[in-house]
């Protein structure tokens, strides 16, 4: 009989560890060295301020991927479920929220990187964002512009005349 790997006492060391999906899936070894095929990760509250992962580095990653796959499908349905119905279900509010709440504790750089990263994941659906928006905002975008440029009328004649008077003296030769 096996021993079972959550007997920590008597299969985990610092050096060897069990990973328990291994063991359910019967792989050969399932008790690895700690140091090639798990991770240590941060835990404040653990001797050091690391812990070792509960799995091996390949179930922690497939685990991961199922959790992600997991929260996008119930977000994907939680949306369908707001344009359904023309009400934002309660979850949905509180996952924006908790975003919004992510994203300004974010410094400029970090919002800058993130951006970039989304858009580079995917092109298409950004490109698709754009059309969308450029479509949807055009015409209130253009009164939005022509109705500041009415009220500031003065200001912009002045910077325009302002700009134009420092081409003539940096253009005129001496
Ligand atoms: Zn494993």
């Amino acid at each position: 009989m096996r021993p079972d790997p959550d007997m920590s006492d008597t299969t985990d060391t610092l050096e060897w560890k069990a990973c328990p999906d291994c063991y359910a899936e019967g792989r050969v070894p399932y008790i690895l060295r700690v140091a090639d095929h798990f991770y240590m990760k941060k835990a404040p509250r653990y001797k050091g301020g690391y812990r070792v992962s509960a799995y091996c580095k390949e179930h922690e990653k497939q685990r991961a991927a199922a959790q992600r796959a997991k929260q996008k499908a119930e977000r994907a349905e939680l949306k369908a479920e707001e344009e359904a119905t023309g009400i934002t279900p309660p979850a949905l509010a509180t996952l924006r929220a908790k975003w919004r709440a992510e994203w300004n504790g974010r410094s400029r750089e970090q919002r800058r990187m993130a951006h970039r990263n989304t858009i580079q994941a995917n092109p298409e659906t950004h490109r698709a964002n754009v059309r969308r928006y450029i479509a949807a905002h055009r015409d209130s975008e253009r009164a939005r512009k022509a109705a500041w440029y009415a009220a500031n009328r003065e200001a912009v004649l002045e910077r325009m005349r302002h700009r134009r008077s420092r081409l003539r003296l940096t253009s005129k030769p001496s």
